[in-house]
């Protein structure tokens, strides 16, 4: 193409030359002056480093380099042109064809782009640079996932301004009460994967707290944990996410999160995961294959079974299941369903501190939700996790769910909150496995385990045991000597103290209800 110039002849060269600097500044190349006399300098012009041209001859006018006409079109292969108007002025029209010019631009510029996406991607595989303006916490709100302890690392280092959770529905449920503090500080939420069973949660959460927690399940999906990741809220509030889970170690890795904060080196809008020396590490992408696959659904009027992805055909016999369990649960706890209507049950894979034989209830997330590892892979590993472990445990953590409701409808106050002694909290939970199981059933599988308390508890009391051992016998003693009736209504005592309930529904202290559970022990 041409360009119309307004200049004089000499101006010519040293404002291409000048054009090339630019375009070599950013390119990375550049056109270095080797030798200067005094006036006559000579240069090199190199492209991408590599000299295209040595010694060339220079004139230096008041700081600019100016290279002959005739040179520039040799070495760039350019042509320059005058437009004859036949003019003498010294100020006279040229045209400079720039069109070889333009194509060079565009491979520096194309070279540009090359180099400035391996410096993406160098970041991305390696360390990151310390932030301008790292995250800094101060006494944030600091809210719990499932699985996550109320001790944990967040809460020391850096004091907590707010503690809330234990599980994301509980979060939900409660966040409107606290809304307004979470809001006014800066807030950081430490989230199990494994517990959670991915991130499908997250889906469910209120509008109002989108801006406490303002990451989407698919971008969460992205990256291996541990990882820490902050955003900005409008406020200019940092609010971050500490992923865990899929590790041995799931408490040292929130430690190591925090730790990473504390340093300094977290910054805004990237994740990043602690290496050993606690730099921060680009989160790792996973590749797309690796991306956590959505858990499947399966519901029924009162069990939804969240399956995870690998194990789809474990969801429907788990519902069976479940099912089953009530069905054998129902009659002896006639309003069971009503006081616990509907239960979430996750089934989930070994991970971390969720092995095989895992069985848990989380009676304080609405609805209730029980965690187990897929019976397809526990019966694998080892046989002893077969239908009747499942049924067994299914009653066993769903007492739990029970009791619980029925003690804050009668004492207003969570079993865990109350004196309640471990050996009942478990033993009503046994005695719900000896209902769906039946007493051959039940020793079949719990005997080995429970049989050698039995001269343990005659020689050394209850305390001696284990509290599931201890509670079985101790539970099926008292449904032999006061009656079913008698342990509903302890479940459901008005009386804060369990000992004052004992005396008042069963009409004897807990040294008296030992005493006789001894006696009976013998006779077996
Ligand atoms: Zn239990």
């Amino acid at each position: 193409m041409k360009r119309k110039f307004s200049l004089t002849h000499s101006m010519v060269a040293g404002i291409i030359i000048t054009a090339i600097c630019i375009v070599f500044v950013f390119s990375t190349s550049s056109c270095q002056k080797s030798d200067t006399f005094a006036g006559f300098p000579t240069v090199e012009v190199r492209l991408n480093g590599k000299a295209i041209q040595t010694e060339v001859p220079a004139i230096d006018v008041k700081g600019h380099i100016m290279i002959p006409r005739e040179l520039i079109e040799e070495i760039l292969g350019v042509s320059i042109q005058e437009i004859n108007d036949s003019s003498t002025d010294p100020s006279a029209d040229v045209s400079i064809d720039l069109s070889a010019l333009e194509e060079l631009q565009k491979e520096l510029a194309s070279a540009q782009e090359q180099l400035s996406k391996y410096a993406l991607q160098a970041t991305s595989e390696g360390l990151m640079p310390i932030p301008s303006k790292p995250v800094k916490l101060d006494c944030p709100y600091v809210l719990l996932s499932l699985g996550v302890s109320p001790n944990c690392s967040f809460v020391d280092k850096f004091g907590k301004g707010g503690l809330l959770g234990g599980s994301m529905t509980f979060i939900y449920d409660n966040m409107p009460k606290y809304i307004d503090s979470v809001r006014g500080r800066d807030s950081i939420l430490v989230y199990d994967v494994d517990h959670e069973v991915g991130f499908d949660i997250l889906k469910k959460a209120p509008a109002s707290i989108n801006q406490i927690i303002p990451f989407t399940p698919e971008e969460l999906s992205q990256y291996a944990p541990p990882y820490i990741w902050f955003r900005l809220d409008t406020w200019g509030r940092q609010r971050g996410i500490a992923v865990v889970g899929g590790t041995e170690d799931v408490q040292g890795d929130i430690a190591a999160l925090a730790n990473l904060v504390a340093s300094g080196k977290v910054p805004i809008d990237r994740p990043v995961t602690p290496q050993v020396d606690a730099y921060a590490m680009a989160a790792k992408p996973l590749d797309p294959s690796a991306i956590p696959e959505q858990p499947t659904v399966v519901s029924s009027e009162h069990f939804e079974v969240v399956t995870h992805h690998s194990c789809v055909d474990d969801g429907p016999i788990m519902l069976k299941w479940a099912e089953e369990t009530m069905d054998k649960l129902v009659p002896v706890f006639p309003d069971a369903l009503e006081t616990v209507p509907y239960v979430s049950i996750s089934v989930t894979v070994p991970s971390g501190k969720l092995q095989y034989g895992t069985a848990f209830a989380h009676t304080a997330s609405n609805p209730p939700k029980i965690t187990f590892i897929a019976p397809s892979l526990a019966a694998k590993e080892n046989p002893y996790y077969d239908k009747d472990w499942y049924i067994g445990n299914i009653a066993h953590e769903f007492m739990h769910c029970l009791y619980e409701k029925y003690s804050l409808a009668a004492t207003g106050k969570s079993v865990s909150n109350r004196d309640v002694p471990m050996w009942f909290n478990e033993g009503v939970g046994e005695y719900a496995r000896l209902i769906v199981l039946g007493e051959s059933r039940f020793d079949a599988k719990q005997a080995e385990q429970y049989n050698p308390a039995i001269q343990k508890i005659i020689d050394e009391g209850l305390s001696s045991v284990d509290a599931y051992s201890g509670g079985a016998w101790a539970l099926r003693y008292m449904n032999s000597e006061y009656g079913h009736d008698k342990i509903v209504s302890l479940m459901k005592s008005k009386e804060f103290s369990f000992s004052d309930a004992m005396k008042k529904e069963l009409g004897v202290t807990l040294t008296e209800f030992e005493k006789g559970l001894k006696e009976w022990l013998k006779k077996r």
